[in-house]
């Protein structure tokens, strides 16, 4: 998310249709974890920091929390509380099994999360301990959220996948790890996070993301940071023309990152690189809208992009603090842009290809999804009334 104006602009999407959203299986890969934190889980810890005296928490701030159409004032207030309690190990394995559980009962099967490694040397935090305590909340929610013992069972096809799929208990999803650099960072501190990533390959982390205020900095300060990156296997995924900014667009364009997330502000020739290169783009439709990058959801680049055949992943970027869902993201793109609900599903599953997944996943996710295509074909999601 960026620092430009923001507006309450959510728009209603029929009620049916969101449950018919919900009900599809969903892939994320544009999703900052500090800004998927639930408001419950916030205001908890917030009273509990409050308690013992390491912050003030006024009855204002409370109700910011819980309030679900948040102005942008509110939204930094809310990103710069969840900064203060994440130097924690303890709040962060918390908060990160709790965003996969909430991604996981918004259907999403494959989650690629997102956060910056930091150091804080007050609470003996460093990016390495970071990120383990992150690792720890995703192994502590995969432990009871697996998609492995569907693939145990592939061959037994008494009853159709998605059926089975649906008759769990518990959602199933898989979840693999982005490693940050923020824009404010030293190339360093960029340096030490790529380091990271490349050290804990084989723990969940499969790539590494350029984001953070584009305001501030110079992309190419990372260069040498995101070189090292691409040398050593790691895809690399940019936020990308997030404000208008021709020359560095040109730049992140030509380096041929794996995915961009935004791609908002491109100029004709930046657009026939991106389409040329079939780079795909991370859709953040409502995260565009509130911060008014685009005006209207009809005038999102989704359309353009999506009618030329180029390849599109629908992402939420902070749902937590957006208060929004992907499945939301979904059935606002059916509404505006009339997607059927072949159509959302066959979105949906194209955008495994462009995951960092290893390839056997990935597979296994296709399998999955074409078992979910077959499903709603016949019916079995109760899809054919999505207009
Ligand atoms: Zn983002």
């Amino acid at each position: 998310m960026t620092m430009m104006m923001m507006m309450n602009r959510r728009e209603e999407v029929d009620s049916r249709l969101l449950r018919l959203c919900r009900a599809l299986p969903k892939v994320e890969l544009h999703a900052h974890l500090n800004g998927c934190v639930r408001p419950s889980t916030l205001l908890e810890l917030a009273e509990e920091c409050s308690r013992r005296g390491l912050l003030s928490l006024s009855d204002f701030q409370a109700a910011v929390i819980v309030k679900e159409d948040r102005s942008m004032e509110e939204c930094f207030q809310l990103f710069g509380l969840i900064h203060l309690l994440t130097t924690d190990h303890c709040i962060l394995t918390r908060i990160t099994k709790e965003v996969i559980e909430d991604f996981a009962a918004e259907n999403v099967v494959y989650l690629e999360l997102r956060t910056t490694p930091k150091r804080n040397e007050a609470v003996g935090m460093t990016k390495r301990s970071y990120v383990e305590a992150v690792l720890a909340g995703i192994k502590a929610a995969s432990t009871e959220l697996s998609l492995d013992s569907y693939f145990d069972h592939k061959e037994d096809n008494i009853e159709c996948p998605s059926q089975r799929y649906q008759r769990k208990a518990n959602p199933q999803i898989h979840v693999r790890l982005l490693l940050s650099i923020d824009r404010r960072e030293t190339l360093e501190a960029a340096m030490e996070t790529v380091h990271l990533a490349w050290e804990m390959r084989d723990l969940g982390v499969v790539g590494v993301d350029l984001s953070g205020n584009p305001c501030i900095g110079d992309w190419e300060t990372f260069l040498p940071a995101l070189k090292w990156a691409r040398q050593h296997g790691l895809p690399i995924t940019l936020h990308c023309g997030e404000v208008p900014n021709p020359r560095e667009v040109e730049a992140m364009l030509a380096f041929q990152p794996e995915r961009v997330g935004h791609a908002c502000f491109l100029e004709s020739p930046d657009l026939s690189t991106l389409l040329a290169n079939r780079i795909p783009v991370e859709i953040c439709l409502t995260s565009n809208l509130l911060t008014n990058s685009v005006q209207r959801v009809r005038d999102h680049h989704f359309g353009a992009l999506y009618n030329a055949n180029h390849p599109v992943v629908l992402c939420t970027d902070d749902p937590g603090v957006f208060s929004i869902s992907l499945s939301y993201e979904y059935a606002l793109v059916s509404t505006h842009f009339g997607l059927s609900s072949l159509e959302l599903l066959h979105l949906s599953r194209n955008a495994i290809e462009f995951t960092f997944a290893e390839d056997r996943l990935k597979q296994m996710l296709q399998s999955f999804f074409d078992g979910a295509k077959y499903a709603a074909e016949c019916q079995c999601f109760q899809f054919s009334g999505v207009p």
